[in-house]
């Protein structure tokens, strides 16, 4: 699996030991892959985690070295303390997180330490992997939770440039990378905005990618 996937990605230490999470890191760090693990989606499985373990499952992920925290919904105590002096990234996954009704990811506060989150979509059996919707999705339910924007640029970063902190191979515009973007529609005043509140996937005019054919 490990030749063809991007890396793998269990849905939580619910279903495997530390002995496996730390052989799955292991062996995509020996592969140059993605380790990645689903964490703290509900309180319930953080409780579990901290009965079973002494350890939220946000600890666990960080002391087993993933690359990748997915969710992170639902700290505890000082788990943002912990993924903010790790090298993991966190992928935020607000509509899913809204499908299952397991809580809203604490974004402003990730923001104020100086994480730098990934917008993701997670799995596609919840929902359309579709980004526009995920950010839009994100600013409005954002707005409801703390009465207040969210920093629209931050927000697309989120989508976008905050993957090329990890060396996921995600291009950037930098010289000696190959960029890979999109030329969208523009419909109102503020760029970021426009995009994330009105754009839909038939509003790309362009795409720039050299391994699309
Ligand atoms: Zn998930």
């Amino acid at each position: 699996m490990i030749k063809i996937a991007d890396g793998i990605a269990p849905s939580g230490f619910g279903e495997i030991t530390d002995e496996v999470a730390n052989l799955i890191v292991e062996e995509c760090n020996n592969a140059g892959k993605i380790s990645s693990i689903h964490v703290a989606e509900s309180e319930s499985t953080q409780i579990e985690s901290v009965e079973k373990s002494g350890k939220t499952e946000i600890g666990r992920g960080v002391d087993s070295n993933f690359n990748q925290l997915v969710h992170c919904t639902n700290p505890k105590n000082d788990d943002l303390e912990l993924i903010k002096n790790s090298n993991a990234n966190v992928v935020v996954c607000p509509r899913a997180n809204a499908t299952l009704n397991v809580g809203i990811a604490p974004l402003n506060e990730m923001l104020d330490l100086g994480i730098k989150p990934v917008l993701g979509t997670d799995n596609v059996m919840l929902n359309s992997p579709d980004m526009f919707r995920e950010l839009e999705f994100t600013i409005k339910i954002m707005s409801v939770n703390y009465n207040d924007y969210l920093n629209p640029c931050e927000l697309l970063k989120m989508a976008t440039t905050n993957a090329c902190l990890f060396d996921f191979d995600k291009s950037c515009i930098e010289i000696g990378q190959d960029s890979q973007f999109n030329v969208i529609k523009h419909f109102s005043k503020n760029p970021y905005l426009s995009i994330i509140n009105r754009s839909q996937t038939k509003n790309i005019l362009y795409t720039i990618n050299k391994n699309i054919k």
